[in-house]
């Protein structure tokens, strides 16, 4: 099942090759934490890649590998304009767990977008106008459906 991680659960860099991997799921952990910051918040360092982050970075969409790559493909595909209804049809998957995919990433924009843009080439204005779709409840076509 999909479920929400804190960024101190998984390294929150994309090119990192334990990017994503829960440290409850590792058998070294792979996070090592590093100080505070000045504010006080707890600061982490992946000991895979070096970089440094906080923990209030925020939460990530994050699902079990096979599921996430799934998700992104068809959030990629909605971007680019295809309908809820071709890829209900085309991926066996239903209208509701579409729909419920787009809002949860619409609640974590930023890393969705990092990703979509990155490994699946989706333009920025093609993500904008995902974001407007799910603000619509779905109840529009994406721009570029004709
Ligand atoms: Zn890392």
């Amino acid at each position: 099942m999909a479920k929400l991680a804190q960024t101190k659960d998984f390294c929150p860099n994309a090119a990192c090759p334990d990017y994503g991997k829960l440290q409850s799921d590792q058998l070294k952990p792979n996070l090592k934490k590093l100080g505070k910051t000045p504010r006080g918040v707890q600061r982490y360092q992946c000991k895979t890649c070096s970089k440094t982050f906080t923990e209030t970075r925020g939460t990530i969409f994050f699902y079990k590998h096979a599921e996430e790559e799934e998700i992104l493909e068809v959030l990629a595909l909605l971007a680019e304009g295809n309908r809820i209804s071709t890829l209900t049809r085309v991926k066996g998957i239903k209208e509701d767990t579409i729909l419920r995919w787009l809002r949860e990433a619409a609640q974590h924009t930023d890393q969705v977008e990092d990703v979509l843009m990155a490994k699946h080439h989706v333009k920025r204005a093609q993500i904008d106008g995902l974001w407007s779709y799910v603000r619509n409840k779905g109840e529009k076509k994406l721009p570029g459906n004709g």
